[in-house]
């Protein structure tokens, strides 16, 4: 295997390898960055996750296969974009964002990030910041799990992309997160009118 520096699109995925098993995780950085950056969630839920907390924990080195994924932000188009995300799945979003902040890019940007509870919501203050900076990018947080003390949007994430815009035929997408989510998001805003061949999801790739 070649080894060296990771060059990728923003967008894409490496793979941990682990006891001759791969873990998938999304590039958070940006393509520019001198560091790769990833956003890991540690969950009994999800087994695997355990075994990378300790690899991290034990091991001096763990060996890396990149760049992988076809999801990566489209350069060339000059369409207004829809991120949508479920969790740390604002992994690859991050990174797009971020390059697109490098590139000064005037593309409109909608950024949608869903989560259980706000505390899961580990870079709202700086997406914030940035939708108070930006005239191009836009920020709403959505919550899934009850809390009355939550005054934002309420729901499903894709589902308040939904309710904001009632024609999504001019718009391209990069949705990431749980793949039911994804493939849900992804009929219904072809219903919304949205171009199946302008949305792009790791997920789309596996099923
Ligand atoms: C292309 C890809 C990128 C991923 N990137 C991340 C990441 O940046 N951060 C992270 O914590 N986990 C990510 N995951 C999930 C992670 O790889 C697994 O949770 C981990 O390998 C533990 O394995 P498991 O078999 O226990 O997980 P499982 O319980 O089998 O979980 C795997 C499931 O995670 C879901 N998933 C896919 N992408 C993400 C995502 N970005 N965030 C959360 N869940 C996701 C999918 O539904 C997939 O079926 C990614 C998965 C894939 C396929």
């Amino acid at each position: 295997m070649e080894k060296g520096p990771i060059q990728f699109w923003a967008g894409q995925y490496l793979e941990l390898l682990i006891n001759n098993k791969a873990y998938p995780y999304s590039i958070a950085s940006a393509p520019e960055d001198s560091e790769i950056e990833l956003h890991i969630q540690f969950s009994p839920s999800h087994p695997g996750s355990m075994i990378v907390a300790n690899a991290i924990l034990e091991s001096s080195q763990i060996e890396v296969n990149a760049p992988i994924g076809a999801a990566y932000l489209r350069e060339q188009s000059f369409k207004p974009i829809f991120f949508v995300a479920g969790g740390t799945g604002i992994a690859p979003l991050y990174s797009m964002i971020q390059h697109l902040l490098h590139k000064n890019s005037k593309r409109e940007m909608h950024l949608y990030w869903g989560a259980r509870q706000p505390e899961f919501l580990y870079l709202h203050e700086q997406f914030v910041n940035l939708s108070k900076a930006l005239k191009n990018f836009h920020y709403v947080p959505v919550i899934s799990g009850a809390n009355d003390d939550w005054h934002g949007k309420k729901g499903l994430v894709h589902q308040a992309v939904i309710e904001d815009f009632t024609d999504l035929s001019q718009f391209e997408a990069y949705i990431c997160g749980p793949f039911d989510m994804c493939f849900i998001a992804r009929e219904d805003f072809a219903k919304q009118g949205l171009n199946r061949d302008d949305m792009y999801s790791d997920a789309f790739q596996f099923g």
